[in-house]
């Protein structure tokens, strides 16, 4: 007897005695999770929800010709978006204009809600440099029709995360430097002391809507100098001199 998805109406712990009683072998199950990459610490921590926000540096929303809110907004990305150092950021056929946006993410390391501000960073795993790779055509006909932005920020290879960093290492996450280069070239260069809302802000707001959960992670919004990026070019992000992320462009 085969058992597939539309028969699975009793426990996994029925499924494996019954699939071990016909193979005569025992049932290995497993959740599949791509787990962060950390500098010194040897723990596997899977990447869980990755919740990002947009329009949290003033000077970009006003090259996106936006306004910035009183709330942060927020939208998620995939898991499966992940790629790490030295991966590749593949441009899909449905976008003719990819855009790099380079931010701080935050890695929760502690389950939460209704998190108050001044507990915040005790939540709060390590820290890495990231990539919010956006099909900006995408999103631009998103905003024109009030669609979501799922597409737009949700295809594989969108995340480039560099190695984390634990929190120990990171006396202040507000003086923090972000810099992208494209092929050696400056492109954005700011400090996480010119965001809108500080990362306790961040947490306890996300916190009051969804359960932060070790694993997750938050990609605090980017400053401006976002821009296009195009097939053979190299891009270079760095968090300070505590993380680096390198990774090139190619099309589908
Ligand atoms: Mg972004």
């Amino acid at each position: 007897m085969k058992y597939g998805y539309n028969t699975c109406l009793f426990s996994l712990d029925e499924y494996a005695r019954k699939f071990h009683k016909t193979y005569k072998r025992p049932f290995l199950f497993c959740f599949h999770m791509t787990n962060y990459r950390f500098q010194n610490y040897a723990k596997r921590v899977g990447i869980g929800k990755i919740i990002c926000l947009a329009r949290t540096y003033k000077e970009h929303a006003r090259e996106m010709n936006t306004i910035v809110t009183e709330d942060p907004l927020l939208f998620l990305k995939p898991a499966s978006s992940v790629i790490f150092n030295h991966g590749t950021i593949i441009i899909p056929h449905m976008s003719q204009c990819l855009h790099h946006e380079v931010e701080l993410g935050v890695i929760i390391g502690k389950n939460g809600k209704h998190i108050a501000e001044e507990k915040a960073l005790q939540h709060v795993l390590g820290y890495l440099i990231a990539l919010d790779i956006t099909a900006r055509d995408i999103q631009s006909i998103a905003k024109k029709n009030g669609w979501p932005w799922g597409i737009a920020k949700g295809f594989d290879t969108f995340a480039p995360l560099s190695d984390a960093v634990l929190k120990e290492n990171v006396p202040n996450p507000q003086n923090l430097d972000l810099v992208l280069k494209i092929n050696g070239a400056i492109k954005q260069n700011a400090n996480t002391n010119q965001m809108i809302y500080s990362v306790e802000r961040i947490i306890s707001f996300i916190s009051e809507i969804m359960t932060l959960e070790r694993g997750d992670l938050i990609l605090t919004g980017t400053p401006e100098g976002v821009g296009e990026i195009k097939e053979g070019d190299i891009l270079e992000a760095y968090l300070g001199s505590l993380c680096s992320l390198t990774v090139d462009v190619k099309h589908a």
